[in-house]
């Protein structure tokens, strides 16, 4: 009696550590499911030299921010911003230096930024800010506030530091206009500041 008891008793703790065990490794494997989706959606809205939002990421949240602006007559800015002598900048420290450069670049920005606002890596040196809810004259702020921020930075080399400027170009949204309307004019007014001596703000004037 004593014995099949006993034996029962063995039988079940088997049976609740087995059961135990199948359950932790459901567990796991739901975690690391989850890990993997966020890791996927990640590299595909993220640069990942600067964790900047990409391009991609980008079009899609811009005509979302455009039909909201549309809709309720809300202003809404861009900024296009572009290192000045990033190749000089290479050709002195290094490619990997340049990499630390835009890596700090972007982590400045993101200090001066809003948390709602939207900085892309547009292209190799060219950054983008959307700015939701910002006026032009708040938006000619703003870009002040980067570039001087930006000009200030000073990135350690070797015995020595490493300092760079950028130029923006700013343009303000408007009723009908565009993402790539948008873009237009921060790239002509960035222009504009690389033409008339760099290190410089410009706001697009139509
Ligand atoms: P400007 O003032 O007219 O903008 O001059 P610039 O030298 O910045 O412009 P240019 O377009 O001649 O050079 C851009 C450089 O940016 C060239 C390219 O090698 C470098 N670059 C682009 N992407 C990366 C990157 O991911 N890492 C590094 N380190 N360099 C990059
Ligand atoms: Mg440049
Ligand atoms: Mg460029």
């Amino acid at each position: 009696m004593i014995k099949n008891y006993e034996h029962c008793r063995l039988s079940l703790l088997k049976l609740d550590v087995k059961s135990n065990i199948r359950f932790q490794r459901q567990d796991i494997n739901l975690l690391s499911e989850v890990f993997e989706k966020e890791r996927y959606e990640k590299a595909a809205t993220v640069d990942p030299l600067t964790g900047a939002l990409n391009r991609r990421k980008y079009t899609e949240l811009s005509a979302m921010l455009i039909a909201q602006c549309q809709r309720y007559h809300h202003p809404l800015s861009m900024m296009m911003l572009d290192i000045d002598f990033f190749k000089a900048i290479n050709d002195t420290y290094g490619h990997a230096k340049g990499d630390v450069v835009l890596q700090k670049l972007v982590q400045t920005c993101q200090k001066t930024i809003r948390d709602t606002d939207i900085l892309v890596r547009f292209g190799g040196e060219e950054f983008l800010i959307l700015t939701p809810e910002t006026k032009p004259n708040e938006a000619v702020k703003l870009a002040e506030r980067i570039r001087n921020d930006i000009s200030d930075l000073r990135i350690p080399h070797d015995e020595g530091t490493i300092s760079l400027t950028v130029s923006i170009g700013v343009a303000n949204w408007h009723k009908d206009l565009s993402a790539s309307d948008l873009e237009h004019m921060a790239d002509n007014a960035l222009y504009e500041a690389k033409n008339t001596g760099r290190n410089r703000v410009v706001q697009f004037i139509a």
